[in-house]
């Protein structure tokens, strides 16, 4: 019995890596949950639930998993369990740092966020704006990297009273490309700002340690990592926890500083996920890498013109952000429709009629902002996966290519 059938799920609740059909390839969208994590959490749906904040031994045996399950999150970038504080998933971390440290002050205050930030801090940034903040954008080259030695020279104006805040992701979503966050935090330290980093992407997928890395604030999230939906936590370091003021009020839970019943469920998924994610960031890596590189050279091999967007140095393993030129994205990712899911740029601004903002700071113009689609290859994609994925791309496109002209 294989352990999917062991799990005895209702039909339908089948955990996604397992013999997926349409192949699926956007992995930087959302992880499927792998089976360790389901498993861990089936329990905590059922007679274990509880309110790990009640006081009987139900609540202390939850509460005690949710500790178990912070202290494996931490454990991934070397940080103390303390020192991780839960949400509700990335969006709400960005909205608590930035809004935390810069909302109700008197003194001047500047945050400096970079052109191809998440929606969730731009947009945190813009409304910060309203109410005073000055509001820097940090620019990209055309690989979407930002120079530390800018970011520093805006910085270094900001007075011992005021408050400089720097907000640069990791690992951007659309195309993959990692910034140089050990750098970036080097520079800020004479300047005072602090260095919060969006590592949505980038955590359980590409080493990173709060000692060396030395980011004052991190935003996580658990389905980029196999994990459940619904979920994430903050990292703050060490002596900052009272920099940062609650976005909402309430019980008194994790400080204050994030009230609310903490889910056990998807915490210990979150946990799982972690611990899975400790064990294999390497081998992920490898394998995504191997898969990406294979990939690629069928495009190649078949003649099919392409781009790849991004450092082609420094890159997430796995995401590949494609330009197919005289191709549409978006008739593109509807003709591969029962066959493969991918997206055209960030899932999250799918839909929206102007082009990605990332693409546009990378100097893409609309119509080439248009041709680009984003492959996210994961965990669970196999070889024949990839071949598949390759050969269904050259097909759809030649037929998209001819029926144009
Ligand atoms: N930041 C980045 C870089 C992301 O990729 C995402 C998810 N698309 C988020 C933030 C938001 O995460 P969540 O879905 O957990 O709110």
């Amino acid at each position: 019995m294989s352990r999917l059938e062991r799990l005895n799920l209702p039909e339908g609740l089948t955990p996604a890596n397992e013999g997926m059909a349409p192949i699926y390839l956007d992995h930087n969208a959302s992880t499927p949950p792998a089976i360790e994590v389901v498993e861990a959490m089936l329990p905590w749906l059922g007679s274990a639930h509880s309110n790990p904040h009640s006081e009987h031994l139900h609540a202390h045996r939850a509460a005690a998993a949710v500790e178990d399950a912070r202290t494996s999150i931490a454990e991934l970038i070397g940080a103390d369990a303390e020192d991780i504080l839960f949400t509700s998933g990335a969006t709400e971390s960005n909205n608590l740092i930035l809004q935390g440290l810069l909302t109700g002050r008197a003194e001047r205050q500047v945050l400096a966020v970079s052109a191809i930030e998440h929606k969730s801090v731009l947009e945190t940034a813009n409304m910060l704006g309203h109410q005073g903040v000055e509001v820097i954008t940090i620019p990209v080259d055309r690989f979407g990297k930002v120079d530390p030695a800018w970011i520093q020279e805006r910085m270094l104006g900001i007075g011992p009273s005021e408050t400089g805040v720097v907000s640069v992701m990791h690992a951007n979503n659309e195309i993959g490309t990692l910034q140089p966050i050990v750098e970036i935090s080097r520079v800020l330290r004479p300047t005072g700002a602090f260095f919060h980093s969006d590592v949505t992407q980038s955590f359980g997928k590409v080493p990173i340690n709060v000692g060396q890395d030395e980011v004052d604030f991190m935003s996580i999230s658990a389905h980029k990592i196999y994990g459940p939906s619904g979920i994430g936590a903050v990292y703050i370091a060490p002596g900052l926890r009272d920099r940062i003021r609650p976005i909402m009020f309430g019980g008194g839970q994790q400080h204050g500083l994030r009230p609310g019943t903490i889910p056990v469920f998807l915490a210990v998924g979150f946990g799982a996920a972690s611990r899975l994610a400790s064990k294999r960031i390497q081998t992920d890596a490898i394998h995504s890498g191997e898969i990406v590189e294979h990939f690629l050279s069928l495009l190649k091999a078949n003649g099919l013109s392409h781009q790849v967007l991004g450092d082609p140095e420094k890159k997430l393993p796995g995401l590949v952000s494609l330009r197919l030129t005289g191709v549409d994205a978006s008739a593109l990712v509807s003709a591969l429709g029962e066959d493969l899911c991918a997206s055209t740029g960030s899932a999250c601004t799918a839909g929206e009629l102007h082009s990605s903002h990332v693409l546009r700071a990378i100097g893409l113009s609309e119509e080439q902002a248009s041709e680009v689609i984003r492959l996210g290859f994961g965990r669970g994609t196999s070889i024949p996966d990839a071949e598949r994925a390759a050969l269904l791309l050259i097909q759809r496109v030649r037929q998209y290519l001819t029926r144009s002209v």
